[in-house]
């Protein structure tokens, strides 16, 4: 069943537009403090399952943090062999699918189809519409949430008059920091 696609936010009057599309386009910096990134994530899940009447079982909390290891999209199957690792035993597979699909339905995680990979959403309070930018190089994605692709898409498929059920844009090329490393062309993918 497809999910519908979440609405994009009302746009915030009181931060220009610019500044928010600028502040998403960041990709981290390889020595940053990720313990931060993936504790703030963690918090922010469990404080939007409770007011959502929801739970963050150990199980979907586990996904999670794996998920959130670093800023490369993690495949199911991965996520499975480490919970496996982690547990000494055997996880069945549905037990990772059920989770994840709790987790991408509370909009704590997004899938990133042309990878098969999961990544963890870095504003999850609320829906947006989201665009993908993915290095070939390093792996690391970052989703930007910029309202004028959004409005565009919008736009130009409701000129030709088609019902829109999933808006995933993903886009891949080079971070700024393999661009200087690997100069223009980008490795194979
Ligand atoms: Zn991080
Ligand atoms: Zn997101
Ligand atoms: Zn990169």
């Amino acid at each position: 069943m497809a999910r519908r696609a979440p609405t994009h936010p009302v746009p915030n009057p009181a931060i220009p537009r610019k500044s928010r599309a600028a502040e998403a386009t960041r990709f981290p910096d390889p020595h940053h403090d990720h313990d931060v990134c993936a504790a703030t994530a963690l918090d922010a899940a469990q404080t939007l399952c409770l007011s959502r009447h929801e739970r963050l079982t150990p199980i979907r909390r586990q996904v999670l943090a794996i998920v959130w290891r670093g800023h490369q999209p993690v495949g199911a199957y991965a996520i499975l062999d480490e919970m496996r690792r982690a547990a000494g035993k055997n996880v069945a597979p549905p037990t990772v699918y059920r989770a994840l699909e709790f987790l991408q339905l509370q909009g704590f995680v997004h899938r990133i189809e042309s990878l098969n990979a999961y990544m963890g959403c870095r504003d999850p309070g609320k829906p947006h519409s989201v665009q993908f930018m993915i290095c070939r190089a390093c792996k690391t994605a970052v989703e930007l949430h910029d309202d004028r692709i959004a409005d565009a898409l919008l736009a130009a498929t409701s000129d030709a008059g088609f019902t829109v059920q999933e808006r995933v844009v993903e886009i891949s090329g080079l971070c700024a920091r393999c661009a200087r490393l690997h100069g223009a062309s980008p490795p194979p993918a």
